[in-house]
C-alpha cells in the first residue's frame, strides 16, 4: 500500500524557502527566496490537513483549489497539479511571490490556527508554476475556434492581462492599451524585482502576445486615442487603468528638489533593471547611492521605497511613520525583511515640513501618539506638541498612497458614473458600469489594493462579456 503521504502536519515542522543572508541580497535586486527543492515542496505539502472546510481556499480572493494541487504535490503529481492551479488563477507564479498570504490563505490555514504553523501554500503554488514553465507544460494560448467580437482594454496590468487572457482562450480579438512602453502595469514598474524578477512578467506577457493578444503599447487613451473612439472600435472596453495620483502631504517645503513621489522612484529603479536610459536617475535625483534617505510611510510602497534606496547604496535609510508597528497597513513580513537589511523605522513620527538651502537637508519632524481608534479601525494619530526633532535627509521619498485620476474629465465622458473617492462605479459581480459595454477592473474599481483582486475582477469582467456577447447565456472560457 502506497505510503500517506499527506496529513503530516504533526510530525514535519513548517518550513520556507530559504531566504538570502541580508547582507547578500541587500546587494543586487535579484528576489530574495530561493526555489524549493522538489523533495522539499512535496514534503511541505504533505503537510496540509486536507480539511473539510478549506479556510485557505475560501480566503483566497481567488479561491483556488489549495488542498486538492497540495495533494497533488505531495504525491509527485505535478503536472496535475499545474493543471488544478492554473484553473483558478491567471498568473500563480506572479501571487505565489506577492500575495500577502499572511492576511489571505495562510494566515487562515487550519493548522496555522492550531498552533503547527501554516501549510507554505504561496511558496509551493510558484514552484508548481515555476516548474511547469521550465518543464514547457505552460502552453500558447490556441482558441478552439474565433469570434468575431472585438474587446478594447486599458492598462495592461494585472486586471487587464487576466481578463485579455480568459477572452483570448474563448477566441475574442482582443486588444490591450497602455500608456507605458512595457506591459504589466505595476508588475513591472511598481513592484521591485527582489520581490518579483521582471522576467516572471515578461514571459507571461509574451505569452499573451503569442496567442493573439494585441498589445498597444505608449498609447494613452484620452491622449492619443480619445474615449469614444475606442469605444466605437470594439464591442466591448474594458477600463483597467489603476490609481495613480499620489497623495501628497502639504507642508512647508515639501516642493523643495530631494523631495520625491514614491512611483517615480520606483520606476526609475525598475526601468534601469530593464538597462533603460532614466536621465532622472543618472543625475542623481532618483538615485539614493550615498544619501541620507527618509521615506514618509507605513504601506507596502513605502517597503518597497526603503528597501529599493537600502540596494542603491544609501548612506542611511529611515521610515517616518504616523502609527506605530501594530497599526502599520503595509506586510510584517515586508517589515522584518527591511529591518533585516538594514532600514531604521521611526514609528510614530510624522513630518512637519522640509528645509534646506536650494534642496532638501532635513526634515522637521513632530513626534505622534495614538488615541482612539479611528473610521479606519486603527488609533488615531494625534501631534504630541513641543517634542519636534530634525532629521537630516539628502533625499526625502514620499509613499502616501495613491487615488483615481479623474478618468470622466481626461476621457470627456461625464457619464462616465464615479464614486465619491473617483473610483468608477461598477457593478460587484459583472464590472459593468451604466455605460453601454464599458466593464471596469482593478484597482480603478477598488482603490489601491492587491494583484490577486485584480486578477479576480479581470476574470469576472472577462465572464461577465462573453455572457454578454453570447445573449445572456454564461460561457466558460476555459
Ligand atoms: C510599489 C507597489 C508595490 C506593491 N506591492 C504589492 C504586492 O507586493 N502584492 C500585491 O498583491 N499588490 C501589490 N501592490 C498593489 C498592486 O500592484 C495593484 O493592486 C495591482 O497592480 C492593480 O492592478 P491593475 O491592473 O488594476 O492596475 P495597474 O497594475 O496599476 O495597471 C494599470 C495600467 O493601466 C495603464 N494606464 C493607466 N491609465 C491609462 C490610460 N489613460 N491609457 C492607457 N493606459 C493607461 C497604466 O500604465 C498601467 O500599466 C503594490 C503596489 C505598488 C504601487
Ligand atoms: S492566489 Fe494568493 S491568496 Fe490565493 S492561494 Fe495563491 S498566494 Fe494564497
Amino acid at each position: 500500500m502506497a505510503k500517506n503521504v499527506l496529513l503530516r502536519f504533526v510530525t514535519v515542522g513548517k518550513e520556507t524557502p530559504e531566504k538570502r543572508e541580508a547582507d547578500d541580497r541587500a546587494h543586487d535586486f535579484g528576489e530574495i527566496y530561493r526555489e524549493f527543492a522538489a523533495a522539499k515542496a512535496a514534503e511541505q505539502a504533505g503537510r496540509c490537513s486536507q480539511c473539510g472546510v478549506p479556510y485557505c481556499q475560501t480566503h483566497c480572493p481567488l479561491h483556488n483549489n489549495i488542498p486538492d494541487w497540495l495533494a497533488m504535490v505531495a504525491q509527485g503529481r505535478l503536472r496535475e497539479a499545474y493543471e488544478i492551479s492554473q484553473a483558478t488563477n491567471t498568473f500563480p507564479e506572479i501571487c505565489g511571490r506577492i500575495c500577502p498570504q499572511d492576511r489571505l490563505c495562510e494566515g487562515n490555514c487550519v493548522i496555522e490556527q492550531s498552533g503547527h504553523g501554516t501549510v507554505t501554500i504561496g511558496a509551493i503554488e510558484k514552484y508548481i508554476t515555476d516548474t511547469a514553465f521550465a518543464e514547457g507544460w505552460v502552453g500558447a494560448i490556441a482558441p478552439a475556434a474565433e469570434r468575431g467580437e472585438s474587446v478594447g482594454i486599458i492598462g495592461a496590468g494585472p486586471a487587464g492581462l487576466a481578463a485579455a487572457e480568459r477572452l483570448r482562450r474563448a477566441g475574442v480579438q482582443v486588444t490591450v492599451y497602455d500608456r507605458h512602453d512595457r506591459a504589466g502595469g505595476l508588475l513591472t514598474y511598481g513592484i521591485p524585482g527582489f520581490k518579483l524578477e521582471k522576467p516572471v512578467v515578461m514571459q507571461r506577457i509574451a505569452q499573451l502576445a503569442e496567442g493573439g493578444v494585441r498589445f498597444v503599447q505608449d498609447c494613452a487613451i484620452g491622449r492619443d486615442i480619445g474615449f469614444a473612439e475606442l469605444r466605437a472600435r470594439h464591442d466591448a472596453v474594458l477600463i483597467a487603468t489603476g490609481v495613480y495620483k499620489a497623495r501628497d502631504v502639504e507642508v512647508p517645503g515639501a516642493d523643495l528638489p530631494g523631495v520625491v513621489a514614491a512611483l517615480d522612484y520606483l520606476t526609475a529603479s525598475n526601468r534601469k533593471g530593464f538597462a533603460d536610459a532614466v536621465p532622472a536617475f543618472e543625475d542623481g535625483t532618483l538615485d539614493a547611492r550615498g544619501k541620507r534617505v527618509v521615506v514618509i510611510g507605513g504601506g507596502d510602497t513605502a517597503m518597497d521605497c526603503v528597501r529599493t534606496a537600502v540596494r542603491q547604496g544609501a548612506a542611511s535609510v529611515r521610515c517616518l511613520y504616523r502609527r506605530d508597528r501594530a497599526n502599520m497597513p503595509g506586510s510584517q513580513r515586508e517589515v522584518q525583511n527591511a529591518e533585516e537589511e538594514g532600514v531604521d523605522f521611526v514609528w510614530l513620527t510624522a513630518p512637519r515640513g522640509f528645509s534646506g538651502r536650494g534642496r532638501v537637508e532635513a526634515v522637521q519632524v513632530q513626534r505622534m501618539r495614538l488615541a482612539a481608534t479611528d473610521a479606519t479601525g486603527r488609533g488615531a494619530p494625534q501631534v504630541v506638541e513641543g517634542a519636534d526633532y530634525e532629521e537630516p535627509a539628502d533625499l526625502v521619498i514620499k509613499a502616501l498612497g495613491f487615488e483615481p485620476e479623474d478618468l470622466p474629465g481626461l476621457w470627456e465622458e461625464p457619464a462616465l458614473p464615479v464614486t465619491r473617492w473617483g473610483t468608477i462605479k461598477a457593478d460587484f459581480r459583472t464590472h459593468a458600469t451604466a455605460l453601454p459595454g464599458v466593464y471596469a477592473a482593478g484597482d480603478i474599481v477598488r482603490g489601491a489594493s492587491l494583484v490577486v483582486w485584480a486578477i479576480r475582477d479581470g476574470r469576472e469582467a472577462a465572464d461577465a462579456m462573453l455572457a454578454a456577447f453570447d445573449g445572456g447565456a454564461r460561457v466558460a472560457a476555459e
